[in-house]
């Protein structure tokens, strides 16, 4: 069996320092990640088995992150964070956390809680190989993270993956800017807005490429709508 691989998202060196020394002297293998913004294109492009997530970093609260992760991905995300109120286990459980460790917490905790998490994941069974979206001649293998059409992969950055993701998993419904943009920066700026067709315009391109299939719908002034294709 691999190795599981953990990515480590924490911004203090030191911190970060000790828990990859732990992860690596107890046979994981480990990304680490010391900002917001590396934490999601690594667990987007990586996809990692488990993410150990701190929720204070310097340019994003750690509850954002797990809300963008969750908008594409059910990898289990344990929260290793120094706010130990109530409300903020409450704030991070909501938003899709598995789990939450109070720093400063003991080593052999946290090797307990990636433990339980395995356990958990391999009580599952590899979920993930199921979940796969057709859709006409295209292909969503979620749990391998890659998009075909017909036999070839298509190659799509990852923003135009989170948004095929979202408009699969939302099939036949239309979705809104603000949920799309939100869904995927956290955000509804103009400037997201914009950011949303430029990237909505290069993934059809990709999708729609030598063929007449239409997957994607244009709502003016709404949003965009996956078509179901026989
Ligand atoms: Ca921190």
């Amino acid at each position: 069996m691999n190795k599981p691989l953990i990515l480590v998202v924490e911004d203090d060196s030191t911190v970060r320092n000790l828990i990859t020394t732990t992860l690596k002297s107890n046979d994981y293998r480990y990304i680490s990640a010391p900002n917001g913004e590396s934490a999601i294109s690594n667990a987007s492009s990586q996809q990692p088995d488990i993410v150990l997530l701190d929720l204070g970093l310097p340019d994003m609260d750690g509850v954002e992150i797990i809300k963008r992760i969750r908008s594409w991905s059910q990898i289990p995300i344990i929260v290793i964070s120094a706010r130990s109120e109530d409300a903020d286990k409450i704030a991070a459980l909501d938003a899709g956390a598995d789990d939450y460790l109070t720093k400063p917490f003991s080593v052999a905790e946290l090797l307990a809680r990636l433990r339980v998490t395995q356990r958990r994941l391999a009580a599952l069974g590899n979920t993930n190989a199921e979940s796969v979206f057709r859709n006409g001649k295209l292909t969503i293998d979620y749990g391998a993270g890659c998009a075909y059409l017909e036999d070839s992969s298509l190659k799509l950055t990852p923003t135009e993956y989170k948004i095929l993701c979202l408009l699969a998993k939302n099939a036949g419904k239309v979705l809104t800017h603000t949920y799309l943009t939100d869904k995927i920066w956290g955000s509804s700026w103009e400037s997201d807005m914009a950011s949303l067709r430029v990237h909505m315009a290069t993934l059809r391109k990709k999708l729609e490429k030598n063929q007449d299939t239409q997957y994607i719908q244009t709502h003016i002034g709404i949003g965009y709508r996956m078509l179901k294709n026989e």
